[in-house]
């Protein structure tokens, strides 16, 4: 009875809260009758995918300049074969992706998690893949922010998708942000920063993985959590990401 009345009460509040304090579109803004996303953003996020260079494999639009540019030669390891993102750091991506990792919003990695999902199915490269695996962080990031947005996405990416879930890196170097540095700094800061736990050695070994992460700037976090998993004889990794920043 109690719980009734108190789910009464929830259901009761929230539609005041709803009436008073109309939701809004998390990707534009705009005034919604209930949910997290219009239906504009909705059909943006799982219909729109960002195309795929194809001297580096980093994401990109068909009529813009490779950010692979921007290197020297030889800095960047291709330790990933192909990375495919959602869409660029813009909107709905920028609204979506703050409101999820810094703002508690854990339901809209349900549906940034399904848009990867059909981004990796719709690949014929990365849906031959065996494993989808989250980009870790630290324990204290992960006390700090409550829980892991690369996990939930990656969690819902293998439901929608069917590709098994291996959450089978950790972080053991907590670095501070890394959003003011350039490539090469980058690389530095997160040099050795993971380590594969060793419940999972066999596992990956020989077989195609798929590396998740939110947003990808310089490639640097994805090169080295590709690079721990290559040193632990994994085979082809691929990456899925939501967005693609610029540097
Ligand atoms: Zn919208
Ligand atoms: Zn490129």
């Amino acid at each position: 009875m109690l719980n009734s009345v108190g789910a009464y009460l929830k259901f009761f509040s929230s539609a005041i809260l709803d009436f008073v304090f109309p939701p809004r579109c998390f990707g534009c803004d705009k005034e919604i009758d209930k949910g997290l996303i219009c239906d504009k953003c909705l059909t943006q996020v799982t219909t729109g995918a960002l195309g795929t260079c194809p001297v580096c494999g980093l994401p990109k639009s068909d009529n813009e300049e490779c950010i692979h540019q921007l290197f020297l030669s030889g800095v960047r390891p291709h330790t990933l074969a192909r990375i495919r993102a959602l869409g660029k750091y813009a909107p709905p991506y920028f609204g979506l992706i703050h409101n999820f990792k810094y703002q508690q919003k854990k339901k809209i990695g349900k549906i940034l998690g399904l848009a990867l999902a059909n981004l990796v199915n719709s690949d014929p490269v990365l849906s031959r893949a065996r494993y989808i695996i989250p980009i870790p962080l630290h324990p204290a990031r992960l006390r700090e922010r409550g829980y892991n947005q690369s996990l939930i996405l990656a969690q819902e990416a293998s439901f929608c998708s069917g590709i098994t879930l291996l959450d089978c890196l950790k972080r053991i170097k907590y670095t501070k942000s890394q959003t003011q540095l350039d490539y090469q700094h980058r690389m530095k800061n997160i040099r050795d920063a993971y380590k594969l736990k060793s419940e999972y050695t066999g596992l990956i070994k020989d077989s195609r993985v798929i590396l998740i992460d939110d947003v990808i700037t310089t490639g640097a976090t994805l090169s080295e959590a590709a690079k721990t998993l290559k040193e632990n004889g994994a085979g082809d990794i691929y990456g899925a990401v939501v967005t693609a920043a610029q540097v």
